[in-house]
Protein backbone atom coordinates (compact mmCIF):
# COMPACT_ATOMS: atom_id res chain seq x y z
CA UNK A 1 0.00 0.00 0.00
CA UNK A 2 2.18 2.29 1.17
CA UNK A 3 4.41 1.88 -2.00
CA UNK A 4 1.38 3.13 -4.29
CA UNK A 5 0.58 6.11 -2.12
CA UNK A 6 4.24 7.19 -2.83
CA UNK A 7 3.79 6.87 -6.32
CA UNK A 8 1.17 9.11 -6.15
CA UNK A 9 2.21 11.44 -3.68
CA UNK A 10 5.01 11.89 -6.28
CA UNK A 11 3.36 12.39 -8.92
CA UNK A 12 1.18 15.01 -7.46
CA UNK A 13 3.95 16.67 -5.34
CA UNK A 14 6.60 16.50 -8.40
CA UNK A 15 10.27 14.37 -7.30
CA UNK A 16 12.02 16.78 -5.82
CA UNK A 17 9.34 18.18 -3.08
CA UNK A 18 9.02 14.25 -2.38
CA UNK A 19 12.52 13.49 -1.53
CA UNK A 20 12.86 16.03 0.57
CA UNK A 21 9.86 15.69 2.25
CA UNK A 22 8.34 12.41 1.96
CA UNK A 23 10.94 9.97 1.26
CA UNK A 24 12.09 10.33 4.80
CA UNK A 25 8.55 8.61 6.01
CA UNK A 26 8.57 5.30 7.32
CA UNK A 27 5.75 3.17 8.28
CA UNK A 28 4.87 2.01 11.68
CA UNK A 29 1.59 0.09 13.03
CA UNK A 30 -1.68 0.11 12.55
CA UNK A 31 -3.60 0.04 15.43
CA UNK A 32 -7.55 -0.26 15.07
CA UNK A 33 -8.36 2.63 12.90
CA UNK A 34 -5.05 4.42 12.76
CA UNK A 35 -1.52 4.46 11.16
CA UNK A 36 1.52 5.61 12.66
CA UNK A 37 3.92 7.00 10.09
CA UNK A 38 7.98 8.39 11.37
CA UNK A 39 9.54 10.66 10.56
CA UNK A 40 13.75 11.20 11.46
CA UNK A 41 13.25 14.95 13.52
CA UNK A 42 10.53 17.09 14.97
CA UNK A 43 11.46 19.63 11.93
CA UNK A 44 10.19 17.39 8.98
CA UNK A 45 7.47 16.01 11.42
CA UNK A 46 6.01 19.11 11.71
CA UNK A 47 6.69 20.23 8.53
CA UNK A 48 5.01 16.88 6.68
CA UNK A 49 2.05 17.15 9.07
CA UNK A 50 1.56 21.41 8.20
CA UNK A 51 1.36 20.29 4.42
CA UNK A 52 0.61 16.69 3.91
CA UNK A 53 -1.24 15.39 6.90
CA UNK A 54 -4.56 15.81 5.51
CA UNK A 55 -3.63 14.13 2.13
CA UNK A 56 -1.81 11.56 3.50
CA UNK A 57 -4.93 10.54 5.42
CA UNK A 58 -7.16 10.60 2.61
CA UNK A 59 -4.44 8.40 0.58
CA UNK A 60 -4.59 6.34 3.59
CA UNK A 61 -7.69 5.89 3.97
CA UNK A 62 -8.56 5.21 -0.12
CA UNK A 63 -6.01 2.43 0.02
CA UNK A 64 -7.11 1.11 3.23
CA UNK A 65 -10.30 2.51 4.24
CA UNK A 66 -10.36 0.84 7.89
CA UNK A 67 -7.71 3.28 8.30
CA UNK A 68 -9.17 6.43 9.19
CA UNK A 69 -6.37 8.48 10.89
CA UNK A 70 -2.40 9.03 10.57
CA UNK A 71 -0.52 9.91 13.34
CA UNK A 72 2.91 11.33 12.71
CA UNK A 73 5.24 10.51 15.23
CA UNK A 74 9.09 11.38 15.69
CA UNK A 75 11.15 8.17 15.26
CA UNK A 76 14.99 7.58 13.46
CA UNK A 77 14.32 4.67 11.10
CA UNK A 78 17.11 2.80 12.71
CA UNK A 79 16.59 3.15 15.94
CA UNK A 80 12.51 2.54 18.48
CA UNK A 81 10.03 5.07 18.52
CA UNK A 82 9.76 7.16 21.36
CA UNK A 83 8.65 4.75 24.66
CA UNK A 84 4.85 5.19 25.22
CA UNK A 85 3.99 7.82 27.74
CA UNK A 86 3.23 7.62 31.32
CA UNK A 87 4.97 4.93 33.65
CA UNK A 88 2.82 1.93 33.81
CA UNK A 89 3.25 1.03 30.16
CA UNK A 90 3.59 -1.87 29.83
CA UNK A 91 7.28 -3.31 29.81
CA UNK A 92 6.70 -5.21 26.73
CA UNK A 93 5.08 -2.46 24.92
CA UNK A 94 8.29 -1.02 23.69
CA UNK A 95 10.08 -4.20 22.42
CA UNK A 96 7.21 -4.91 19.96
CA UNK A 97 6.79 -1.43 18.50
CA UNK A 98 10.65 -1.83 18.40
CA UNK A 99 10.73 -4.85 16.58
CA UNK A 100 8.21 -3.26 14.11
CA UNK A 101 10.32 -0.20 13.40
CA UNK A 102 13.24 -2.25 13.06
CA UNK A 103 12.01 -4.58 10.23
CA UNK A 104 10.95 -1.70 8.26
CA UNK A 105 13.35 -0.95 5.29
CA UNK A 106 15.81 1.95 6.77
CA UNK A 107 15.40 5.23 5.59
CA UNK A 108 18.12 7.48 5.23
CA UNK A 109 18.40 10.02 8.01
CA UNK A 110 18.69 13.32 7.33
CA UNK A 111 21.02 16.00 8.47
CA UNK A 112 19.24 18.58 10.82
CA UNK A 113 18.16 21.60 9.96
CA UNK A 114 21.41 22.75 6.89
CA UNK A 115 22.22 25.87 6.30
CA UNK A 116 20.28 26.88 3.13
CA UNK A 117 21.45 29.74 0.97
CA UNK A 118 18.35 32.48 1.07
CA UNK A 119 18.85 34.86 -1.82
CA UNK A 120 18.42 38.62 -0.79
CA UNK A 121 17.66 39.39 -4.39
CA UNK A 122 13.58 38.82 -4.50
CA UNK A 123 13.23 40.64 -7.75
CA UNK A 124 12.79 37.29 -9.93
CA UNK A 125 13.93 37.68 -13.45
CA UNK A 126 11.25 38.42 -15.82
CA UNK A 127 10.67 37.07 -19.02
CA UNK A 128 11.37 40.28 -21.60
CA UNK A 129 9.24 38.84 -23.93
CA UNK A 130 6.17 38.92 -21.50
CA UNK A 131 5.48 42.50 -22.34
CA UNK A 132 1.67 44.55 -22.62
CA UNK A 133 3.18 44.77 -26.45
CA UNK A 134 2.95 41.55 -27.21
CA UNK A 135 0.06 40.74 -25.23
CA UNK A 136 -2.62 39.93 -27.87
CA UNK A 137 -5.91 41.68 -26.87
CA UNK A 138 -9.87 39.77 -27.49
CA UNK A 139 -12.98 39.52 -25.76
CA UNK A 140 -11.65 36.60 -23.59
CA UNK A 141 -8.71 38.55 -21.86
CA UNK A 142 -9.58 42.44 -22.07
CA UNK A 143 -10.91 42.88 -18.88
CA UNK A 144 -7.71 41.13 -17.59
CA UNK A 145 -5.49 42.82 -19.86
CA UNK A 146 -7.18 46.24 -18.89
CA UNK A 147 -6.86 45.48 -14.92
CA UNK A 148 -3.10 44.52 -15.41
CA UNK A 149 -2.62 47.79 -17.20
CA UNK A 150 -4.03 49.75 -14.78
CA UNK A 151 -2.23 48.04 -11.60
CA UNK A 152 0.78 48.56 -13.62
CA UNK A 153 -0.16 52.30 -14.05
CA UNK A 154 -1.04 53.27 -10.80
CA UNK A 155 -0.29 50.37 -8.46
CA UNK A 156 -2.26 50.09 -4.91
CA UNK A 157 -5.07 52.14 -5.94
CA UNK A 158 -8.56 51.53 -3.86
CA UNK A 159 -10.50 48.67 -5.73
CA UNK A 160 -7.90 46.85 -7.90
CA UNK A 161 -5.87 45.55 -4.34
CA UNK A 162 -5.25 42.50 -4.61
CA UNK A 163 -5.54 41.92 -8.11
CA UNK A 164 -6.46 38.58 -8.51
CA UNK A 165 -5.92 37.26 -12.07
CA UNK A 166 -7.63 33.38 -13.05
CA UNK A 167 -8.19 31.20 -15.74
CA UNK A 168 -6.76 27.75 -17.69
CA UNK A 169 -3.71 26.65 -18.31
CA UNK A 170 -1.78 28.49 -20.98
CA UNK A 171 -4.15 31.80 -21.30
CA UNK A 172 -1.91 34.29 -20.80
CA UNK A 173 -1.89 34.81 -16.85
CA UNK A 174 1.93 34.94 -16.61
CA UNK A 175 2.70 37.05 -19.32
CA UNK A 176 0.32 39.78 -17.85
CA UNK A 177 2.19 39.41 -14.74
CA UNK A 178 5.37 39.59 -15.82
CA UNK A 179 4.26 42.61 -18.19
CA UNK A 180 2.73 44.16 -15.17
CA UNK A 181 6.63 43.64 -14.14
CA UNK A 182 8.21 44.81 -16.84
CA UNK A 183 6.09 48.04 -16.82
CA UNK A 184 6.73 49.47 -13.38
CA UNK A 185 10.59 48.41 -13.51
CA UNK A 186 10.54 50.60 -16.66
CA UNK A 187 9.43 53.36 -14.59
CA UNK A 188 11.74 52.25 -12.01
CA UNK A 189 10.26 53.55 -9.52
CA UNK A 190 9.24 50.94 -7.23
CA UNK A 191 10.22 47.56 -6.17
CA UNK A 192 8.79 44.60 -7.37
CA UNK A 193 8.71 40.73 -6.03
CA UNK A 194 7.34 38.31 -8.57
CA UNK A 195 7.66 34.48 -7.83
CA UNK A 196 5.51 31.31 -8.37
CA UNK A 197 3.92 30.38 -4.87
CA UNK A 198 6.19 27.49 -5.37
CA UNK A 199 8.97 29.61 -5.16
CA UNK A 200 7.30 31.27 -1.99
CA UNK A 201 7.54 27.75 -0.47
CA UNK A 202 11.01 26.73 -1.16
CA UNK A 203 12.23 30.30 -0.25
CA UNK A 204 9.58 30.17 3.03
CA UNK A 205 11.54 26.21 4.01
CA UNK A 206 15.20 27.39 3.13
CA UNK A 207 14.26 30.27 5.53
CA UNK A 208 13.41 28.14 8.19
CA UNK A 209 15.81 25.31 7.25
CA UNK A 210 18.27 28.33 8.18
CA UNK A 211 16.68 30.33 10.73
CA UNK A 212 16.41 33.11 8.76
CA UNK A 213 12.79 33.39 8.62
CA UNK A 214 12.89 37.15 10.28
CA UNK A 215 14.85 38.12 7.09
CA UNK A 216 12.57 36.64 4.78
CA UNK A 217 9.54 37.98 6.14
CA UNK A 218 11.45 41.41 6.22
CA UNK A 219 12.45 41.19 2.52
CA UNK A 220 8.84 40.26 1.23
CA UNK A 221 7.65 43.01 3.23
CA UNK A 222 9.90 46.04 2.20
CA UNK A 223 8.59 45.62 -1.80
CA UNK A 224 6.34 47.78 -3.10
CA UNK A 225 4.67 45.62 -5.60
CA UNK A 226 4.22 41.32 -4.75
CA UNK A 227 3.02 39.04 -7.37
CA UNK A 228 2.34 35.29 -6.59
CA UNK A 229 1.99 33.18 -9.44
CA UNK A 230 -0.09 29.88 -9.62
CA UNK A 231 -1.96 30.14 -6.02
CA UNK A 232 -3.32 26.64 -6.28
CA UNK A 233 -0.04 25.25 -5.45
CA UNK A 234 -0.62 25.87 -1.92
CA UNK A 235 -2.96 24.54 -1.47
CA UNK A 236 -2.94 21.62 1.31
CA UNK A 237 0.45 23.56 2.19
CA UNK A 238 -0.80 24.75 5.74
CA UNK A 239 2.17 26.03 6.89
CA UNK A 240 3.25 28.28 3.63
CA UNK A 241 -0.43 29.53 3.23
CA UNK A 242 -0.63 30.84 6.69
CA UNK A 243 2.80 32.89 5.98
CA UNK A 244 1.73 34.06 3.05
CA UNK A 245 -1.70 35.50 4.64
CA UNK A 246 0.54 37.29 6.83
CA UNK A 247 2.72 38.73 4.19
CA UNK A 248 -0.08 39.57 2.06
CA UNK A 249 -2.23 41.52 5.31
CA UNK A 250 1.06 43.09 6.57
CA UNK A 251 1.62 44.45 2.68
CA UNK A 252 -2.04 45.22 1.81
CA UNK A 253 -2.12 46.84 5.37
CA UNK A 254 1.36 48.93 4.31
CA UNK A 255 -0.45 49.94 1.06
CA UNK A 256 1.66 47.84 -1.25
CA UNK A 257 -0.37 45.92 -4.18
CA UNK A 258 -0.44 42.32 -4.44
CA UNK A 259 -0.77 40.50 -7.84
CA UNK A 260 -1.69 36.82 -7.29
CA UNK A 261 -2.71 33.97 -10.29
CA UNK A 262 -4.57 31.20 -10.38
CA UNK A 263 -6.56 28.26 -12.23
CA UNK A 264 -9.72 29.00 -10.40
CA UNK A 265 -11.54 31.96 -8.83
CA UNK A 266 -11.14 32.89 -4.97
CA UNK A 267 -14.50 30.70 -4.29
CA UNK A 268 -13.48 27.69 -5.77
CA UNK A 269 -9.97 27.71 -4.40
CA UNK A 270 -11.47 25.17 -2.31
CA UNK A 271 -8.47 23.94 -0.49
CA UNK A 272 -7.14 27.80 0.61
CA UNK A 273 -7.79 28.83 4.07
CA UNK A 274 -11.41 30.72 3.92
CA UNK A 275 -9.67 34.11 5.53
CA UNK A 276 -6.99 33.87 2.81
CA UNK A 277 -9.50 32.88 -0.19
CA UNK A 278 -12.10 36.27 1.68
CA UNK A 279 -9.24 38.62 1.41
CA UNK A 280 -8.24 37.72 -2.30
CA UNK A 281 -11.43 38.22 -3.32
CA UNK A 282 -11.74 41.85 -1.66
CA UNK A 283 -9.82 43.97 -4.37
CA UNK A 284 -10.43 42.72 -8.47
CA UNK A 285 -10.74 39.34 -9.75
CA UNK A 286 -10.65 39.43 -13.09
CA UNK A 287 -11.06 35.77 -15.48
CA UNK A 288 -9.37 35.22 -18.34
CA UNK A 289 -11.86 33.20 -20.47
CA UNK A 290 -10.66 30.20 -22.90
CA UNK A 291 -9.70 31.64 -26.04
CA UNK A 292 -12.18 32.22 -29.05
CA UNK A 293 -10.97 31.02 -32.80
CA UNK A 294 -11.00 35.14 -33.33
CA UNK A 295 -8.44 35.44 -30.47
CA UNK A 296 -6.59 32.16 -31.65
CA UNK A 297 -6.14 33.70 -35.26
CA UNK A 298 -5.32 37.24 -33.95
CA UNK A 299 -2.06 35.61 -31.42
CA UNK A 300 -0.91 33.61 -34.37
CA UNK A 301 -1.05 36.35 -36.93
CA UNK A 302 1.09 38.68 -34.40
CA UNK A 303 3.47 35.61 -33.84
CA UNK A 304 4.10 34.67 -36.89
CA UNK A 305 4.62 38.57 -38.38
CA UNK A 306 7.29 38.92 -35.38
CA UNK A 307 9.25 35.91 -36.99
CA UNK A 308 9.65 37.42 -40.59
CA UNK A 309 8.01 34.40 -41.88
CA UNK A 310 5.04 34.09 -44.59
CA UNK A 311 2.30 31.62 -43.21
CA UNK A 312 -0.63 31.69 -45.04
CA UNK A 313 -4.20 32.46 -43.68
CA UNK A 314 -5.05 29.01 -44.59
CA UNK A 315 -2.23 27.42 -42.51
CA UNK A 316 -2.98 30.02 -39.76
CA UNK A 317 -6.82 29.14 -40.11
CA UNK A 318 -6.34 25.17 -39.87
CA UNK A 319 -3.92 25.60 -36.47
CA UNK A 320 -6.57 27.97 -34.88
CA UNK A 321 -9.10 25.06 -35.45
CA UNK A 322 -6.93 22.08 -34.73
CA UNK A 323 -5.44 23.23 -31.19
CA UNK A 324 -8.09 25.19 -29.31
CA UNK A 325 -7.05 24.36 -25.29
CA UNK A 326 -4.25 26.87 -24.98
CA UNK A 327 -2.17 29.44 -26.28
CA UNK A 328 1.28 28.10 -25.50
CA UNK A 329 0.45 24.55 -27.24
CA UNK A 330 -0.66 26.97 -30.41
CA UNK A 331 2.34 28.87 -30.03
CA UNK A 332 4.47 25.60 -29.68
CA UNK A 333 2.78 24.52 -33.07
CA UNK A 334 3.91 27.91 -34.78
CA UNK A 335 7.43 28.03 -33.57
CA UNK A 336 7.57 24.44 -34.95
CA UNK A 337 6.51 25.55 -38.13
CA UNK A 338 8.74 28.84 -38.39
CA UNK A 339 12.26 26.39 -37.39
CA UNK A 340 11.34 24.11 -40.01
CA UNK A 341 10.66 27.25 -43.00
CA UNK A 342 14.00 28.69 -41.99
CA UNK A 343 15.77 25.50 -41.26
CA UNK A 344 15.02 23.66 -44.49
CA UNK A 345 14.25 26.99 -46.64
CA UNK A 346 10.86 26.03 -47.84
CA UNK A 347 7.49 28.21 -48.00
CA UNK A 348 4.65 27.16 -45.22
CA UNK A 349 1.79 25.13 -46.78
CA UNK A 350 -0.54 23.29 -45.48
CA UNK A 351 0.41 20.46 -46.84
CA UNK A 352 4.04 20.85 -45.44
CA UNK A 353 1.97 21.78 -41.86
CA UNK A 354 0.32 18.54 -41.68
CA UNK A 355 3.49 17.05 -41.87
CA UNK A 356 5.65 18.65 -39.43
CA UNK A 357 3.30 19.24 -36.91
CA UNK A 358 2.27 15.28 -37.58
CA UNK A 359 1.99 14.26 -33.99
CA UNK A 360 0.57 17.13 -32.38
CA UNK A 361 -2.26 17.38 -34.60
CA UNK A 362 -2.71 13.25 -33.66
CA UNK A 363 -2.93 14.15 -29.76
CA UNK A 364 -5.37 16.96 -30.12
CA UNK A 365 -7.61 14.63 -32.15
CA UNK A 366 -7.93 12.49 -29.66
CA UNK A 367 -11.33 12.31 -28.14
CA UNK A 368 -12.46 9.83 -25.52
CA UNK A 369 -15.41 8.13 -26.30
CA UNK A 370 -18.61 7.19 -24.23
CA UNK A 371 -18.13 3.41 -25.05
CA UNK A 372 -14.55 3.93 -23.59
CA UNK A 373 -15.97 5.72 -20.40
CA UNK A 374 -18.72 3.37 -20.44
CA UNK A 375 -16.26 0.05 -19.99
CA UNK A 376 -13.52 1.57 -17.59
CA UNK A 377 -16.05 2.91 -14.63
CA UNK A 378 -17.83 -0.59 -15.39
CA UNK A 379 -14.68 -2.29 -14.69
CA UNK A 380 -13.63 -0.20 -12.06
CA UNK A 381 -16.79 -1.03 -10.39
CA UNK A 382 -17.15 -4.18 -11.31
CA UNK A 383 -20.61 -4.21 -12.94
CA UNK A 384 -21.45 -4.96 -16.29
CA UNK A 385 -21.30 -2.61 -19.49
CA UNK A 386 -25.09 -3.49 -20.02
CA UNK A 387 -25.93 -2.33 -16.92
CA UNK A 388 -24.68 1.25 -18.01
CA UNK A 389 -27.74 1.24 -20.25
CA UNK A 390 -30.25 -1.41 -17.79
CA UNK A 391 -33.14 0.18 -16.09
CA UNK A 392 -31.73 -0.91 -12.63
CA UNK A 393 -31.71 1.16 -9.97
CA UNK A 394 -30.04 -0.25 -7.48
CA UNK A 395 -27.18 1.75 -5.82
CA UNK A 396 -24.40 -0.51 -6.83
CA UNK A 397 -25.26 0.48 -10.48
CA UNK A 398 -26.55 3.44 -10.31
CA UNK A 399 -23.81 5.02 -8.82
CA UNK A 400 -21.14 3.57 -11.32
CA UNK A 401 -23.91 4.61 -14.32
CA UNK A 402 -23.80 8.60 -12.75
CA UNK A 403 -20.12 8.58 -12.68
CA UNK A 404 -20.08 7.61 -16.43
CA UNK A 405 -22.63 10.20 -17.65
CA UNK A 406 -20.58 13.00 -15.19
CA UNK A 407 -17.42 12.04 -16.97
CA UNK A 408 -19.14 11.69 -20.49
CA UNK A 409 -19.85 15.44 -20.09
CA UNK A 410 -16.95 16.62 -18.78
CA UNK A 411 -14.72 14.67 -20.90
CA UNK A 412 -16.76 14.64 -24.32
CA UNK A 413 -18.37 17.24 -26.34
CA UNK A 414 -21.93 15.19 -26.13
CA UNK A 415 -24.60 17.45 -25.41
CA UNK A 416 -27.09 16.01 -22.43
CA UNK A 417 -29.69 14.51 -24.73
CA UNK A 418 -26.70 12.98 -26.61
CA UNK A 419 -25.37 11.42 -23.69
CA UNK A 420 -28.79 10.03 -22.22
CA UNK A 421 -28.87 8.50 -25.29
CA UNK A 422 -26.20 6.36 -25.03
CA UNK A 423 -27.51 5.72 -21.08
CA UNK A 424 -30.06 3.15 -22.51
CA UNK A 425 -32.65 6.25 -23.74
CA UNK A 426 -32.25 8.14 -20.55
CA UNK A 427 -33.52 11.89 -20.46
CA UNK A 428 -31.33 14.61 -20.41
CA UNK A 429 -32.75 15.78 -17.07
CA UNK A 430 -30.86 12.31 -15.72
CA UNK A 431 -27.59 13.14 -16.77
CA UNK A 432 -28.03 16.68 -15.21
CA UNK A 433 -28.94 15.39 -12.11
CA UNK A 434 -25.96 12.60 -12.58
CA UNK A 435 -23.64 15.40 -13.18
CA UNK A 436 -24.77 17.27 -10.02
CA UNK A 437 -25.39 14.59 -8.00
CA UNK A 438 -21.30 13.69 -8.52
CA UNK A 439 -20.11 16.75 -8.25
CA UNK A 440 -21.84 16.69 -4.83
CA UNK A 441 -21.00 13.39 -3.35
CA UNK A 442 -17.05 14.21 -4.61
CA UNK A 443 -17.38 17.12 -2.29
CA UNK A 444 -18.30 15.22 0.56
CA UNK A 445 -16.43 12.43 0.53
CA UNK A 446 -12.79 12.13 -0.31
CA UNK A 447 -11.91 8.92 -1.13
CA UNK A 448 -15.02 8.85 -4.03
CA UNK A 449 -13.31 11.98 -5.44
CA UNK A 450 -10.24 9.67 -5.58
CA UNK A 451 -11.60 7.38 -7.39
CA UNK A 452 -13.30 9.74 -9.95
CA UNK A 453 -10.25 11.23 -10.43
CA UNK A 454 -8.46 8.32 -11.36
CA UNK A 455 -10.52 7.39 -13.95
CA UNK A 456 -10.47 10.36 -15.32
CA UNK A 457 -6.77 10.84 -15.33
CA UNK A 458 -6.45 6.91 -17.20
CA UNK A 459 -9.37 8.22 -19.60
CA UNK A 460 -7.40 11.21 -20.36
CA UNK A 461 -4.09 9.64 -20.52
P1 LIG B 1 -0.61 30.83 -17.97
O1 LIG B 1 0.31 31.49 -17.02
O2 LIG B 1 -2.01 31.37 -17.91
O3 LIG B 1 -0.60 29.33 -17.88
P2 LIG B 1 1.17 31.97 -19.90
O4 LIG B 1 1.09 33.40 -19.51
O5 LIG B 1 2.39 31.23 -19.51
O6 LIG B 1 -0.12 31.18 -19.44
O7 LIG B 1 0.99 31.88 -21.48
C1 LIG B 1 1.43 30.78 -22.24
C2 LIG B 1 2.05 31.25 -23.52
O8 LIG B 1 1.07 31.80 -24.36
C3 LIG B 1 3.09 32.33 -23.30
O9 LIG B 1 4.15 32.14 -24.19
C4 LIG B 1 2.35 33.60 -23.62
O10 LIG B 1 3.20 34.60 -24.12
C5 LIG B 1 1.36 33.15 -24.65
N1 LIG B 1 0.11 33.91 -24.61
C6 LIG B 1 -0.99 33.64 -23.86
N2 LIG B 1 -1.95 34.54 -24.08
C7 LIG B 1 -1.46 35.40 -24.98
C8 LIG B 1 -1.98 36.56 -25.64
N3 LIG B 1 -3.22 37.02 -25.39
N4 LIG B 1 -1.19 37.19 -26.53
C9 LIG B 1 0.05 36.74 -26.79
N5 LIG B 1 0.59 35.67 -26.23
C10 LIG B 1 -0.14 34.99 -25.33
MG1 LIG C 1 1.53 30.60 -15.61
Amino acid sequence: HWSRICERLKAEVGEVEYRTWLRQITVGPVEEDEITLYLPTRFLRDWVRGQYGDRLGTLWNAEVPAIRRVELQVARADTAPPAPEGEDAPVSAPAVAREKVVSMPAAPVVDEPRQAEVRTDLAAPLDPRFTFDTFVVGKPNEFAYACARRVAERPSSPGFNPLFLYGGVGLGKTHLMHAIGAELLREGRVSVAYMSAEKFMYRFIAAIRSQSTMEFKEQLRSVDVLMIDDLQFLIGKDNTQEEFFHTFNALVDAGRQIVVSADKSPSDLSGLEDRLRTRLGCGMVADIHATTFELRISILEAKASASGVVVPAKVLEFLAHKITSNVRELEGALNRLIAHANLFGRSVTLEATQDVLHDILKAHDRRVTIEEIQRKVAEHWNIRLTDMSSARRARAVARPRQVAMYLAKQLTSRSLPEIGRKFGNRDHTTVMHAVSRVTELMEQDPAFAEDVELLRRMLES
